[in-house]
């Protein structure tokens, strides 16, 4: 338990994160969205940027590789499936495959549907997971590239992690997720708790992330198209649960 994680926003709505092992000095930025903020974040904390870790190819996502590794000189580790989108890829990782940080260590997660190389990376010491636009507190990213079947799938193999596990997602997307959640599942007393939470936090300027996976497991409607509730909300009662995770997947596409 030492990995430390530094959060902050950057862009719109995009979260920054820099992952930090105090036994190397290893330092990764989690994605590049912006090179300026994320060397402010070096400086904040008096870390050296060793690593970058993307999780997927869009431009909000990766734009800031190249400022980096020309200030910093970091290696970059991201999805192979993706290595022909995203230039400056060192180290290309496919799910299964581990990452290490100094003395911490990531699992490679497949994660697609918000693009078909989408990965996520857990580590199981730390209880750490970082989600890219996978998947957000309240929500997941919009399913982009692919179907809704592999896209539920990986989900479900991050709904498979322990409740401890923190979610720290690729945006800061919780108030307008919750509308839509409360939308199909307005009788999910945990769901109606975190939406509250969540609002006092934006009130008083603070970040919704991390998310705890437990809490997200039972008031995220992503992560419940398995459930009884959802099947109704679309219904789509005894259907494939991929099948309600892809209506509502199209149901928030169409929520305003
Ligand atoms: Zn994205």
């Amino acid at each position: 338990m030492s990995l430390i994680v530094d959060v902050f926003i950057c862009r719109q709505d995009n979260y920054g994160y820099l992952a930090h092992d105090p036994a190397t000095g290893r330092t990764a930025a989690i994605d590049a969205p912006d090179a300026g903020a994320v060397t402010a974040a070096l400086e904040r904390r008096g870390w050296s940027l060793t690593d970058i870790f993307i999780t997927h190819h869009h431009a909000d996502h990766t734009e800031g590789i190249a400022d980096l590794v020309a200030a910093h000189g970091a290696t970059v580790t991201g999805p192979r499936a993706e290595a022909d989108k995203i230039a400056g890829l060192d180290t290309p990782v496919s799910p299964g495959d581990t990452v290490s940080l100094g003395s911490a260590r990531f699992a490679v997660i497949g994660t697609p549907g918000h693009t078909l190389g989408h990965i996520a990376y857990y580590d199981a010491e730390n209880q750490v997971l970082f989600t890219g636009d996978a998947l957000f507190s309240l929500g997941c990213g919009r399913m982009f590239e692919g179907t809704p079947e592999p896209m539920w799938a990986g989900l479900m193999a991050l709904r498979a992690l322990p409740d401890e596990t923190l979610v720290y997602c690729g945006h800061e997307y919780t108030l307008a997720n919750a509308r839509f959640a409360l939308s199909v599942d307005p009788g999910n007393a945990t769901l109606v708790a975190r939406a509250a939470e969540a609002q006092t936090q934006r009130d008083e300027d603070r970040f919704t992330i991390p998310a705890r996976l437990g809490t997200e497991k039972q008031a995220n409607p992503f992560l419940r198209a398995d459930s009884p509730e959802m099947a109704r909300a679309m219904k789509l009662e005894g259907a494939d649960p991929a099948a309600v995770f892809g209506a509502l997947r199209k149901a928030k596409d169409n929520f305003s």
